[in-house]
């Protein structure tokens, strides 16, 4: 854990997005700060939503459940994204807990978690789980995200059904140096939902940029920075695939 306090690490990171948000000349309103707390335990979760962060991203099913549970008496609730890679033996449990999932990448994955959304939880209407489609934007260094050649007619088929909303897109590109090498996937991603968006699929998320690259996510477009190390600390090292 760094020796800086939870509320000065937040700071920095939104000052980090408002310097981009300016340059980009877009609305601060625009960008969301998503939280990505894997690894870390639900003692610096609640610390950082006792300084008003409300969005938290998880990878892991379990780690993610127990936190959600740790954190359910806080005020106002914790917004929580799956973004880790979803196994179909797991879709049940994300549906039922999540608010959103970042990583679809299958339509056998999207109709499971459809079909598995509860329509209540806590005795209220549920509202549909909210879904961007992970996009293989540097194809020779990732397995997961959809090819772009296959992104429409998935798009297509997860955009009809029932318990989901489809929002957008979501990548993960390879690591690269320097604003411009940096811009260059998250400017294929905006294009790639500029085109879902001409066909006539009503999705309104970017989900790009991490802690080494949200500024050039930000010029791009990006409507939610997924943010850790920044925020949270070095990770140790974790093999965990569930
Ligand atoms: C871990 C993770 C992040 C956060 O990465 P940092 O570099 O620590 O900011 C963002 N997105 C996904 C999908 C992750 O797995």
């Amino acid at each position: 854990m760094p020796t800086t306090p939870a509320s000065t690490r937040l700071q920095e990171v939104r000052t980090r997005i408002d310097a981009a948000v300016a340059q980009a000349g877009r609305e601060a309103s625009s960008v969301r700060l998503l939280a990505v707390s894997k690894t870390f335990p639900a003692t610096a979760v609640a610390e950082l939503a006792a300084c008003g962060q409300r969005e938290f991203g998880e990878n892991y099913v379990q780690e993610g459940i127990a936190k959600i549970d740790a954190l359910s008496s806080v005020q106002p609730p914790p917004r929580w994204h799956f973004i880790g890679p979803l196994q179909s033996n797991k879709t049940r449990e994300v549906a039922a807990r999540f608010d959103w999932v970042h990583a679809v990448d299958r339509l056998q994955i999207a109709q499971r978690l459809s079909a598995q959304r509860p329509p209540t939880r806590n005795g209220l209407p549920l509202a549909a789980l909210q879904v961007c489609l992970q996009v293989n934007i540097s194809a020779e260094a990732s397995k997961s995200g959809v090819a772009e050649a296959d992104l429409l007619p998935l798009a297509e088929a997860v955009a009809s059904l029932p318990n989901l909303c489809l929002r957008g897109l979501m990548c993960i590109p390879a690591p690269s140096q320097g604003l411009v090498a940096q811009r260059l996937p998250f400017a294929r991603l905006r294009e790639l939902l500029e085109d879902l968006r001409r066909r006539g699929l009503g999705l309104d998320t970017l989900s790009m940029g991490m802690s080494d690259d949200l500024e050039a996510a930000v010029l791009e477009g990006a409507t939610i920075v997924r943010v850790g190390t920044a925020l949270f600390g070095a990770r140790p090292q974790r093999s965990e695939a569930g």
